[in-house]
C-alpha cells in the first residue's frame, strides 16, 4: 500500500467524507482517491457545493485533480503547497458557501501568507451549518484554540435562490487542543428570526411560539427582515449563550409548513441538547473533530455518536497520527477524546 495515498470510500457518509479529506489532504500533502461519492444519497456524486470545493481545494493548494465534474463519483486529488492569497469561489446555486469555507479554512492555517475568501451561494442552508453557527458557535471555539479568523456575512443565501456571500480573512497559525465537558453556568437565551419575501404574521407566530416555551419566555427577541431581493427565506435561530460556549440551534420556514412547526423543530433541538447534560450539540460535535485533531487533542462531552461523527473519525484517523475515542457517559451521552495515537 503506497502510505502517500490515502483510499476512501465515499459511500459511508456524504460530502463531509469528501470535505474533511480534501482538507487533510492538503495539510497532510498526502494525495487522495475517493470512490463512490456521496453513494447512497439520492442525486450522488459531485453536486455544486462538493465541486466548488474540490475546485476551491486545488486552487489554494496547486492541486492536480481528476474527475473533477458535476456528478462525478470518484476523485484523485494529488496537492501540492498551500498557499494564501485572496480568493473568490462561487457555488452557482445555493449549496452551501459555509460547507465550502469549513473545506477551505482548516489548510490556510497552514498556508504561507494570510488569505481573505470570498464564496458566494447559500448562507442558510438546511441540513447544513447556517452562517449564524459558524459566527456564534464554531468560530469563537476555534478562536480559543488560536485560530485568527474573521468572518463576514455579507448576503443572506437561502435555498433555492441562494445569491448570499461570506467574506472570511484568515491568519496561518497552530491550533492548540480544546476541552469542553461542560458549558458552565447560562447567561442568555435569544431568538432570532430572519425573514424576506414572507409574510410578517410568519415572524411573529414563530416568536410567539418560542415565548411560550418552557425557558424560552424571558429570552430576548428580534426579527431581522432583510432586503426583498436576499429571499424569499425564513430562518429562526435560537442562541443559548453559556460561559464556555454558545450553542445556536435552527429551521426553516418551507412552503407548507406552518410557523408553529418550525419554531417547534429548532426549540426540540434545544431541548434535546439542554435534556442531555452534554457540552456540544450533535452538529457542534462533528465539526470540532477536525480542528481538535489538527491541534493534537481535545475532548468535549456530546448527546450522540451521530453518522457525521463516526464518518469524520474514520476520514480523520485515515491521515493523521490521532486516536479519536468515543465512550459512552454515565449519564444519556457520549465523551469524545482526541489523543496522539
Ligand atoms: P450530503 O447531501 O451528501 O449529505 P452535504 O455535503 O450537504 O452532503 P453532509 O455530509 O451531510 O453534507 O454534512 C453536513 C454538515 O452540516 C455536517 O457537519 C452537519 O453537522 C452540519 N449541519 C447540518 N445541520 C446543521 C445545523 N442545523 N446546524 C449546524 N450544523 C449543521
Amino acid at each position: 500500500m503506497n502510505k502517500d495515498l490515502i483510499e476512501l470510500d465515499g459511500a459511508e457518509g456524504g460530502g463531509q467524507i469528501l470535505r474533511s479529506a480534501l482538507s487533510l489532504s492538503m495539510i497532510t500533502g498526502k494525495a487522495l482517491r475517493i470512490v463512490n461519492i456521496r453513494g447512497r444519497r439520492s442525486r450522488p456524486g459531485l453536486l455544486r457545493q462538493h465541486l466548488t470545493a474540490v475546485r476551491a481545494a486545488a486552487e489554494i493548494s496547486g492541486a492536480a485533480v481528476d474527475g473533477a465534474e458535476l456528478g462525478s463519483r470518484s476523485l484523485t486529488f494529488r496537492p501540492g503547497a498551500i498557499h494564501g492569497g485572496d480568493y473568490r469561489f462561487t457555488i452557482g446555486s445555493a449549496g452551501s458557501a459555509v460547507l465550502v469555507l469549513q473545506t477551505l479554512l482548516p489548510a490556510l492555517l497552514f498556508a504561507d501568507a494570510p488569505s481573505r475568501l470570498a464564496i458566494s451561494g447559500g448562507t442558510h442552508n438546511p441540513l447544513a451549518p447556517p452562517a449564524d453557527f459558524i459566527e456564534r458557535s464554531w468560530l469563537p471555539l476555534l478562536r480559543r484554540m488560536g485560530a485568527h479568523v474573521d468572518f463576514e456575512l455579507l448576503r443572506h443565501g437561502f435555498m433555492p435562490a441562494g445569491g448570499g456571500e461570506l467574506a472570511v480573512r484568515v491568519q496561518p497559525g497552530e491550533l492548540q487542543p480544546l476541552h469542553l465537558m461542560e458549558v458552565g453556568p447560562e447567561r442568555s437565551r435569544s431568538a432570532r428570526v430572519l425573514l424576506t419575501g414572507v409574510p410578517g404574521h410568519v415572524a411573529e407566530r414563530e416568536m410567539e411560539r418560542v415565548r411560550r416555551h418552557k425557558g424560552w419566555s424571558t429570552a430576548s427577541t428580534k426579527v431581522v427582515r432583510l432586503p426583498e431581493d436576499q429571499g424569499p427565506g425564513n430562518a429562526l435561530l435560537l442562541d443559548i449563550e453559556c460561559e464556555h460556549l454558545t450553542l445556536v440551534f435552527c429551521a426553516f420556514g418551507q412552503p407548507g409548513i406552518s410557523a408553529e412547526r418550525v419554531a417547534d423543530q429548532a426549540l426540540r433541538q434545544a431541548d434535546a441538547w439542554r435534556g442531555s447534560g452534554t457540552a456540544v450539540d450533535e452538529h457542534l460535535a462533528d465539526q470540532l473533530l477536525l480542528p481538535m485533531a489538527l491541534a493534537g487533542g481535545g475532548s468535549f462531552t456530546t448527546p450522540l455518536l451521530s453518522d457525521h461523527l463516526r464518518c469524520n473519525r474514520a476520514v480523520i484517523e485515515a491521515f493523521l497520527p490521532v486516536r479519536i475515542h468515543c465512550q459512552p457517559t454515565t449519564a444519556d451521552g457520549q465523551h469524545i477524546a482526541i489523543t496522539p495515537a
